[in-house]
């Protein structure tokens, strides 16, 4: 079954210490590794509790040793697993003793997985899957890869599939007999699948949405003039002192990130230095940084001190770009609150909220959700990464290029030949058409003995 000749061997466990240290070997020299380093003949399945031998005779370790026959292994081929003491010493010892075998290599990144999925246990999907679950930064991402492990996105992916050859079976046969008495193409039912593809379409790209929000949420950006309140807003949002508070100006100079968790959702939340023209050369320098992380942020929260009127129209100039912009209106505790004198432009969201008391904190964190779309936690919830979505866009765009081909030109040939790319485009997410380019990208980014 295997489209491999040569044995590749990996350590499964992370590096460093652990009660139990696990070496993988898959490939159709499993026996010969056995020979020399267990010395017995391998039984499918059946925990063997063994010595581990160096290629001198010398026992190095002790552990079980446990056997799949191909096909019924997670790669498809033989697979060997040692588990030994976890010791990195002694799991590199019996590793370099197993190398000196001949035809054995270590593995590259993500090769057990890509071979996986080159031996047809699992699909690309599911590969991919297996890194985020790894991954995952929280129990709803973890629940989701699980779903998509278990081919939920597949059968997604594939239910689409099925509807757009069904719809191409029939566009073909129509075009084939033109003779007919009837006309296939505009019968109404064409028109109707085509309506039932789209709204298909619709679900699946707002459920990949959710599944990329899942995996890599949202990057947000405090930014706004010195002492607005960025950097307390940063630690009321992340419920850590990670950022310096004083009430002398310039004080955040570096970036400083954090990591939370909205329902779920990854909230990469970046302070930056204080927006002001300054002769400092280093908070020149964290300003730059500053308008780095701006551009490429999904949301920027410019912080204002509502006891501030000058302040609005002063740090909405530094911003020629106002889309991503929302306005926070910080120290709302304070007696001078000077909110009502704030002329603030209404195509703007605002939200007001008090760092040191922590009112509308939680109204900030719903709102960051809501701006993404995120819908929270779903049973169903599949994980998915921009490489999914692009393809389905690209689906969509030839499926309505086919459908304005029917009802602009009554062109049965054009609409037929979308359907068809359409499709190719869906069959890239499953890897049933894949470049080895793309191979190589998605796997390289596992870790060894994945
Ligand atoms: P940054 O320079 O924008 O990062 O501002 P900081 O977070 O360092 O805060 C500047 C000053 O404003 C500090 O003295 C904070 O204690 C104070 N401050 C921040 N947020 C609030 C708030 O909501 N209410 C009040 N009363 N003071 C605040």
């Amino acid at each position: 079954m295997s489209v491999h000749n040569d044995t590749i061997i990996a350590q499964a466990t992370p590096p460093g210490k652990g009660g139990v240290g696990i070496i993988r070997i898959s490939g159709q020299h499993c026996q010969k590794v056995a020979n020399q380093i267990i010395k017995q003949p391998l039984k499918s399945r059946v925990a063997t509790f063994t010595p581990f031998y160096d290629l001198n005779n010398n026992v190095i370790d002790q552990g079980i040793a446990i056997f799949f026959k191909s096909p019924n292994s997670f790669t498809g081929e033989d697979i060997l697993e040692l588990q030994g003491h976890g010791g990195q010493v002694l799991l590199d010892l019996i590793i370099q003793n197993i190398l000196k075998i001949p035809d054995i290599r270590m593995a590259k990144p993500g090769e057990f997985t890509e071979r996986a999925f080159l031996n047809d246990k699992i699909d690309l999907t599911q590969a991919e899957a297996i890194a985020d679950l790894i991954n995952a930064s929280s129990i709803e991402a973890a629940k989701s890869a699980m779903n998509s492990l278990q081919g939920e996105f597949s059968k997604k992916i594939n239910e689409l599939v099925k509807q757009i050859i069904y719809l191409r079976v029939y566009v073909e046969a129509a075009i084939d007999f033109p003779e007919e008495e009837i006309d296939f193409l505009n019968d109404g039912k064409v028109k109707d699948t085509l309506n039932k593809i789209v709204k298909s379409f619709e679900n699946l790209k707002s459920e990949t949405k959710q599944g990329i929000l899942l995996k890599d949420g949202m990057k947000v950006v405090i930014a706004g003039k010195p002492n607005a309140g960025k950097s307390s807003i940063l630690n009321k949002l992340s419920g850590k002192d990670s950022a310096i508070v004083t009430d002398i100006e310039g004080t955040t100079r570096d970036i400083v990130k954090e990591h939370i968790h909205i329902d779920g959702m990854p909230l990469h939340i970046i302070d930056t230095a204080g927006l002001r023209d300054t002769e400092d050369k280093v908070e020149q320098l964290g300003i730059q940084k500053a308008w780095k992380e701006i551009e490429s942020a999904d949301k920027v929260l410019l912080i204002l001190d509502s006891s501030k009127v000058t302040d609005v129209q002063d740090s909405l100039s530094y911003f020629k770009n106002k889309e991503k912009l929302t306005l926070i209106l910080n120290k709302s505790d304070l007696k001078e609150n000077n909110v009502q004198k704030l002329n603030i432009p209404h195509e703007i969201d605002t939200i007001s909220v008090s760092a040191k008391t922590g009112d509308g904190i939680n109204n900030l964190k719903k709102y960051l959700k809501n701006s993404m779309g995120y819908t929270g936690d779903n049973e169903s919830n599949i994980i998915a990464r921009q490489r999914h979505l692009d393809s389905i866009n690209n689906a969509f765009e030839h499926l309505i290029n086919g459908k304005l081909a029917l009802e602009e030109l009554n062109a049965g040939e054009l609409l037929a030949e979308e359907l068809k790319i359409s499709q190719s485009y869906l069959d890239q997410i499953t890897g049933k058409f894949s470049s080895d380019d793309l191979l190589t990208e998605i796997f390289s980014s596992f870790c060894i003995g994945k």
